[in-house]
């Protein structure tokens, strides 16, 4: 699927979580390149998502120094979705932590099986280490939690 075709609904889930410009959202053909080309380390070639920080800086004339305008929190999706993305280590592992946490699989299989609630929930997960869950396990959680409220 092409994450594209929901964009819409996607800038209107981070919305409602406080991200608010449409800038950060990026969707991009492929997120290992898009990392590598800002000097981050990135070892899946078929990662869905990731979060990272956009600054912006200004150069002062008469110091040279660099001065931090702005500082934003902006997250960074696959632009295409589809089979093997989905049966990725990464999706095997959200399997793992939703389990742990006591998740009814059943119900869990069902509502993550439609591509669209997928990358909802891929969405949910980088905005819940926005808000400060550092786990994988705990970020998969929060997000399952808060996927019926968006679809
Ligand atoms: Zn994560």
């Amino acid at each position: 699927m092409d994450v594209n075709t929901i964009k819409k609904d996607l800038l209107d889930i981070m919305k409602q979580y406080g991200l608010k410009n449409e800038s950060q959202l990026v969707i991009t053909e492929s997120i290992k390149e898009w990392a590598e080309k800002r000097g981050i380390k990135e070892r899946d070639p078929l990662r869905i998502a990731m979060k990272t920080t956009e600054r912006t800086e200004k150069v002062d004339k008469e110091t040279g120094k660099k001065e931090l305008i702005q500082e934003e929190p902006i997250i960074i999706l696959k632009k295409e979705v589809s089979e093997p993305e989905l049966q990725s280590p990464r999706s095997r592992a959200l399997h793992i932590s939703l389990e742990l946490n006591g998740v009814d699989m059943e119900s869990a299989k069902k509502m993550l099986e439609s591509d669209e609630n997928f990358i909802k929930f891929c969405l949910l997960h980088e905005i819940a280490h926005i808000k400060g869950f550092a786990s994988e396990e705990e970020a998969d959680f929060w997000a399952y939690k808060e996927l019926p409220k968006v679809i």
